[in-house]
């Protein structure tokens, strides 16, 4: 008609919906999932926004159609969430917000064929995923609160078509003109035997009409309801790889169930993969808040940044389903169920940290973001610091404050740590040359956060942390350095120092005698008071 309008797709879609449609093709039935997963997600957040927008409006029913038709060949799966105006049409359907498909085909080509089904999801491109079994793909929608429609079409070959329609009440149709080869997606058991494996944790009902009567396809109980002793390894792996969008094995799962002063049952996962595409700046925790089996928001900052790699959903009985934004930053509910669910993590910590080959695949995923607890977190420090683990001058592996304690020399009374970029570097600095004459273990840190935290965590276990490039650091007490006598080689200084100061002038504060060196002449050294050489050397980087 007239006002057919066509586009041209973003440059990176063409070329995705080829590779989509290729590298996956013999994992095809996963198209239906993600298109249930993201009707489900629709649902959601058309509850969601209704909370503060009634206007919106719920339906009485949230089910999720999906609707084959043999004769005319064509899979519907409609929903009635928060729908999609015309330009969010555009936008969702005709770009690649998010991610590029070069990060795409790297992933696809690095990653075993089995994982490559999950890579679709996490790289937010499950819709294309319609166009493995579809010759031509129509989505018809209506944004709630508006009562315009527009159906979206393509044939997933460089272009898509907009035009005005009509949709009786808010929501999205999306229907599939099958390929021949793809027949099989019109069967109604076919199509059921596929939700209850990849999508029965949906808690929305999901129902597959069959001879004209609708019938329920997923079980629809929230998994993080059922007693423990009732879940499999595997279904709490396929709801965790559904959360996050991952396809890693899980390195821990906590599932408990709080009653008394508190209510809520809590799922988590601690992945046992670094995401793929770290989210940058993100600093907020994710982990799902439901009340009553609800979902509320994914907002409510359940545990603290420093905890952000933690998945998962909590689901409380202490708060109405009508909550709202406001009220959510305000309860003192949220507030008690934030401190026994971070309590709950540490806890885990502590007792997977017993095994330290186990606890070392957790430590080099995420502790660079754990130490930011010590950083940020007087509630936490100690609790924290006493999970961190360190390469150390003395021994191989990873090592702990609480070990290197135990190991410190009679007459020692701080903890020394070197902070630098490179590990190798490090435990090769001049800087640790009359500790290692000393016998004295110096802890090596790499990590940038390791600029900032050190100076916060003022002591472990009464043993205060000293940086040994800050200020002057007095070895006499813990042995001979090597290096001869040091009163003799003092004397031979005094003339030598107020020469180098005078010759160096601005460039530095003082030239000191040190008993820290053993082959080296001179090192640098950081103000007793003031930032550490290497925030120094990170705030010349920032242009500071
Ligand atoms: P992702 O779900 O990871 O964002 P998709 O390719 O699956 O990536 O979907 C792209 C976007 O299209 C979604 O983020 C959403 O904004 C929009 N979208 C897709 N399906 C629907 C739907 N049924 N209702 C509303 N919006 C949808
Ligand atoms: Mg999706």
């Amino acid at each position: 008609g007239e006002t057919l309008e066509r586009h041209e797709f973003g440059a990176e879609v063409g070329r995705l919906l080829d590779l989509v449609v290729h590298a996956l093709y013999t994992e095809r039935e996963i198209f239906l999932r993600e298109l249930v997963a993201n009707a489900a997600d629709a649902v959601d957040r058309r509850r969601f926004e209704a909370l503060t927008d009634p206007a919106l409006g719920m339906p009485a029913e949230t089910a999720l159609r999906i609707v084959p038709d043999k004769p005319a060949r064509t899979l519907r799966i409609a929903d009635p969430g928060i729908g999609m105006s015309k330009a969010e049409l555009a936008e969702h359907l005709g770009t690649i917000a998010r991610s590029g498909t070069l990060a795409f085909t790297r992933a696809l080509a690095e990653r075993p064929a089995a994982e490559r089904p999950s890579l679709i999801g996490q790289f937010g491109v499950g819709f294309y995923s319609a166009f493995m079994v579809a010759e031509r793909v129509e989505v018809t929608s209506r944004r709630a609160g508006s009562e315009e429609a527009w159906t979206w079409a393509s044939e997933g070959k460089g272009d898509y078509t907009l035009a005005p329609a009509t949709r009786a009440e808010p929501g999205t149709d999306v229907v599939l003109h099958l390929k021949p080869e793809a027949e099989e997606f019109l069967e109604p058991f076919r199509l059921q035997a596929i939700i209850r494996k990849w999508a029965d944790h949906i808690t929305i009902p999901i129902l597959v009409t069959h001879d004209g009567k609708d019938e329920p396809a997923n079980e629809g109980t929230a998994l993080w309801r059922k007693p423990k002793a009732e879940v499999s390894e595997a279904s709490y792996t396929e709801f965790y790889r559904h959360l996050g969008h991952v396809f890693d094995t899980p390195w821990a799962v906590l599932h408990w169930r709080a009653e008394g002063a508190l209510d809520f049952a809590a799922l988590l996962f601690i992945p046992g993969m670094k995401p793929f595409q770290a989210v940058e700046g993100e600093r907020e925790s994710r982990v799902r808040l439901h009340v009553r089996r609800m979902f509320i928001t994914d907002q409510a900052a359940l545990l603290p940044p420093w905890l952000r790699f933690v998945h998962g959903v909590v689901d409380t009985e202490d708060l109405p389903l009508n909550v709202s934004r406001e009220m959510l930053q305000a309860t003192p509910v949220l507030a008690r169920i934030r401190r026994a669910v971070t309590g709950r993590v540490l806890s885990e910590l502590k007792t997977r940290a017993k095994d330290a080959a186990d606890y070392a695949k957790f430590w080099e995923n995420f502790g660079p973001i754990l130490k930011e607890g010590v950083w940020e977190d007087a509630e936490h420090r100690q609790d924290v610091a006493a999970l961190l683990r360190f390469r150390s001058s003395a021994v191989e592996g990873w090592t702990s404050l609480a070990d290197y304690v135990a190991r410190m020399k009679p007459g020692q009374e701080q903890i020394y740590v070197l902070v630098g970029e490179d590990p190798a570097a490090l435990a090769k600095s001049p800087q640790l040359e009359g500790f290692r004459a000393r016998g004295v273990e110096v802890l090596l840190l790499t990590d940038q956060i390791d600029a900032f935290w050190p100076e916060r965590l003022d002591a472990f276990e009464g043993k205060p942390i000293r940086s040994i490039t800050q200020g002057t650091v007095d070895l006499s007490k813990l042995g001979e350095g090597g290096a001869g006598e040091a009163g003799g080689e003092a004397a031979d200084l005094t003339a030598l120092l107020p020469r180098l100061q005078e010759a160096l002038k601005d460039a530095v504060s003082a030239v000191r005698a040190t008993d820290r060196l053993v082959d080296s002449a001179a090192v640098l050294a950081a103000p007793e008071h003031g930032p550490d050489l290497q925030l120094q050397r990170l705030m010349r980087r920032a242009g500071r």
